[in-house]
């Protein structure tokens, strides 16, 4: 790179710094700006060899995916986004292999839920003007009994966001959870937005049930079958644009860590009536 930049940066605010690398990997193209070491790294396109977001480990040694929330066969990291965003940018003749492998639709199906249940997760990217975009689809089905009676198992952990998430391993009680733990803290209200969504959907089967995140701007949407037997939630994410993490695109929807992410008294975004959902369904449409 042929410049002395770390001793440029010495006089500038961590934020500020973090911007600075941010905006010299815009324009260097085999370089992306990390958000754990606050340094540059240089691009190596090995993590995607196998065209599988979750086998290998991250590129600089340290976890930049959304957290140990979320669905654990899309490991969805930060540099995947940046990079996405940026040979899009820049056109296919850079990386084209690698583009197509960040924006391949991912879909995994749950081998262990033999028998009665199954469950599939489907991850569809895409860019759209210039901002990363995540359409995710959860399908839990049993072949005979109605999920009223069972869908308070372990198994139907949903993560849309860390803060619209089952925790306690179930709808009825992750939200006697999450209200117990809103009530010892003074400034904070539970977020219990997926476990109304997920209720109101059993009540109201065959019908759409509409949620947004006041966290993050993930929208979601839930639906349960008329038999009772099976259930569909379908999130979106925006993930912003391209820069610096801190621009509030992707930390938004990382965990902080301290797994109480749907406590936490952040700050909330204003009512967006679905905006996420409706930008992905107005391109899909007029495609
Ligand atoms: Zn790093
Ligand atoms: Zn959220």
């Amino acid at each position: 790179m042929g410049q002395d930049w770390e001793s440029k940066i010495l006089r500038i605010s961590p934020a500020d710094e973090l911007t600075f690398w941010a905006g010299l990997a815009f324009v260097f193209v085999d370089y992306w700006a990390c958000p754990k070491c606050y340094k540059l790294h240089h691009f190596i396109p090995l993590d995607l060899l196998d065209e599988s977001l979750s086998r290998h480990p991250p590129l600089c040694g340290v976890d930049l995916s959304r957290g140990a929330f979320a669905e654990e066969s899309y490991r969805l990291q930060y540099h995947h986004i940046q990079l996405a965003l940026k040979f899009s940018r820049l056109g296919n003749s850079y990386y084209s292999k690698y583009l197509a492998a960040l924006m391949k639709k991912h879909t995994y199906t749950d081998a262990s839920t033999r028998d009665l249940f199954s469950k599939s997760y489907t991850a569809e990217p895409r860019i759209i003007d210039s901002r990363f975009f995540l359409r995710e689809e959860w399908k839990i089905s049993n072949s005979i009994f109605s999920l009223v009676d069972t869908i308070d198992i372990h198994r139907f952990l949903i993560p849309v966001c860390p803060h619209l998430r089952i925790i306690c391993g179930g709808v009825w009680l992750s939200r006697r959870c999450k209200e117990a733990f809103g009530r010892i803290s003074k400034h904070a209200r539970a977020i219990t937005g997926l476990e109304d969504g997920i209720e109101s959907a059993l009540a109201h089967p065959g019908q759409w049930i509409s949620v947004s995140c006041p966290r993050c701007p993930t929208d979601c949407d839930i639906k349960v079958s008329k038999g009772l037997n099976k259930v569909k939630v379908m999130a979106w994410h925006d993930f912003g644009i391209e820069g610096s993490p801190l621009d509030g695109g992707w930390e938004a929807h990382v965990e902080s860590g301290s797994y109480t992410d749907w406590l936490t008294p952040g700050p909330t975004l204003a009512d967006r009536n679905n905006s996420v959902r409706n930008i992905w369904s107005d391109i899909t449409r007029n495609r």
